[in-house]
């Protein structure tokens, strides 16, 4: 009999599969003892070489693209200067340490020569945390080698780790940490990876383990019954059938539109999403392609990537949203040093005004790359709170030749006030995954807060009716692009709250779409109705559920 753990599910579909553990980064212990000169460079040869030998078996298994990256990070681990120099510190150190120590020397070295070498550094430290490990015999740290499907099972993944997963091995993802809106759940969901996040004590199973993850509800079954397997395997054919016939533009029932858009982070995510059935994009967090970036990227090097993002929608909008750094998304570029509390500091358009030249710099790219491509390219500011920033903004925006401006509402301040800060653009955007962080007052990072953080809760739902109320005082539309578009009960409230369009990671856009087309606006009205009048999340998103059509329900 197999037992069952509850977290909290963030990227839709069952996945069924052995566990594979991705290691915790090891530290050199703190009182680690120097060892007889020759034994130490011994080790110090051996656990480099078990490096070199371990990412030239990923080579061989990767894709084209990333086989030749792998090779040469794997000629890094055999680079006899790297290795002499941590064999030099264990004159002083012990092995861990030395390792450790070299590593170090040499990434800032690598940092300091710029270009090729500084983009460069983050595999020497991939590097030298799996030597350190090797020398010390713990697991290497971050995703193994994997040959075969997979479930991961994390402390919680680093969005680069997330974003280079093999989507063909990895079936599932479970994570310790994070939460419904923390990045490695945004991810997952932009790959249509079943996950499941928040799933306390998952780290104590033993690889290999069977696991069913149900990434609807959040529970992971270890070791399931067969029976509980073929239930889940049968309800994604209910869902596929019920799915077939649900394509093209969103709308109600009675025909009331309602845009279905995708959420993306890059040129690869618009090349999925542009083949999708999709009707543009409604949210690309530009800051995704710059995790990376130590230097602020030239305005040709920008458009270069916009015309490339752009290319795959031809007429379709493309919502971009200028860089939100700072907080869970820190650029090393953009960065104004250290703050108390930065989700509440200068991070979205409050850093563009502080650094103006990185705003202008975006702008003219994402004009020439309109111009360029002909794309419908719509742009809006992150985080915005008052009148004069909204104004601000649009100002800069039109001065670039770029025709339509927006703003995210995702701050209960301009929530409140959207009748006037709307007056200034021409849509706006409910982020709701900062929204629920700023009107709970809970670090949307922190897993433990999640029931605050959950978008059911009514006062959520009343400042999303605000904003919406707002914004059409002045005729303008309202989307939401934040996780809880996504969730096809939600949608129905969200339409009936007013909202015009919805932005999601394109996997979840059938599902959306079916239970939109499922009911009419009335309906969702009256949805909305029940789930503001709730007093509590839970009987929010209960009163719904035992108000929807039995269409939907069957298939959830
Ligand atoms: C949001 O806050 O809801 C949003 C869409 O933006 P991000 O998740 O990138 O902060
Ligand atoms: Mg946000």
């Amino acid at each position: 009999m197999g037992t069952v753990v509850q977290g909290i599910g963030v990227s839709a579909g069952a996945a069924y599969a052995p566990v594979v553990i991705v290691g915790d980064r090891v530290l050199p212990p703190a009182d680690e003892q120097v060892l007889a000169h020759d034994v130490a460079a011994d080790r110090i040869r051996d656990a480099f070489a078990e490096v070199a030998t371990e990412i030239d078996g990923r080579a061989e298994l990767a894709s084209d693209g990333a086989a030749p990256i792998l090779k040469a990070t794997a000629m890094l681990a055999r680079d006899p200067g790297l290795i002499e120099g941590a064999i030099a510190h264990a004159e002083s150190y012990g092995p861990a340490t030395a390792i450790e120590r070299a590593t170090q020397g040499y990434v800032d070295k690598f940092i300091e020569l710029g270009g090729y070498f500084a983009e460069r550094a983050t595999d020497l430290k991939d590097v030298g945390a799996r030597a350190v490990a090797a020398v010390l015999g713990e697991p290497a740290p971050g995703v193994p080698t994997l040959d075969g499907e997979c479930v991961l099972v994390a402390r919680d993944l680093a969005p680069s780790e997330t974003a280079t997963l093999d989507r063909t091995k990895v079936v599932g993802i479970v994570t310790e940490e994070g939460g419904r809106t923390s990045h490695t759940a945004i991810l997952a969901a932009q790959m249509a990876i079943p996950a499941a996040v928040k799933v306390s004590g998952c780290l104590e199973f033993a690889e290999g383990t069977m696991v069913l993850v149900d990434g609807d509800t959040g529970q992971v079954h270890v070791e399931p019954e067969g029976e509980l397997v073929a239930q889940l395997q049968q309800r994604a054919a209910r869902r596929t059938a019920a799915l077939e016939g649900s394509t093209g533009p969103g709308a109600t029932k009675d025909g009331k539109r309602v845009a279905l858009l995708a959420n993306i982070g890059g040129i690869a995510d618009a090349e999925k999403a542009g083949a999708a059935d999709v009707e543009g994009v409604g949210l690309f967090r530009t800051e995704f392609v710059f995790l990376n970036s130590k230097e602020a990227p030239t305005v040709e090097e920008q458009a270069e990537i916009y015309r490339k993002v752009f290319a795959p929608f031809g007429d379709r909008r493309v919502v971009v949203r200028t860089l939100d750094a700072g907080a869970d998304k820190p650029l090393a570029f953009a960065d104004l040093g250290r703050e108390e509390n930065p989700a509440l500091g200068r991070r979205g358009l409050r850093l563009s005004a502080e650094r103006p030249d990185l705003l202008d710099s975006q702008l003219e790219a994402l004009a020439i790359a309109a111009h360029d491509t002909g794309a419908d390219v719509r742009v809006m500011a992150p985080m915005v709170a008052l009148v004069e920033e909204a104004a601000w903004f649009a100002r800069r925006v039109r001065e670039n030749g770029l025709k339509k401006v927006g703003i995210m509402i995702e701050v209960p301040g301009a929530a409140l006030r959207a009748g006037h800060v709307m007056e200034e653009v021409d849509f706006g955007s409910l982020g709701t995954n900062d929204l629920a962080q700023y009107t709970m007052a809970a670090d949307r990072m922190q897993g433990e807060l999640a029931d605050l953080l959950d978008p059911w809760q009514p006062a959520l739902l009343d400042l999303i009716g605000a904003a919406c109320d707002g914004a059409a005082k002045n005729g303008k539309p309202m989307g939401v692009c934040g996780e809880s578009g996504g969730d096809p009960l939600l949608a129905l409230v969200l339409t009936g709250l007013g909202v015009s369009s919805l932005s999601m990671a394109p996997s979840k856009v059938p599902m959306v779409r079916f239970s939109l087309s499922q009911h009419s606006f009335a309906d969702c009205q009256r949805l909305a109705a029940l789930a503001r009048g709730a007093r509590t999340a839970h009987e929010a998103r209960e009163a719904v559920l035992n108000a929807v059509a039995p269409s939907v329900a069957a298939v959830l």
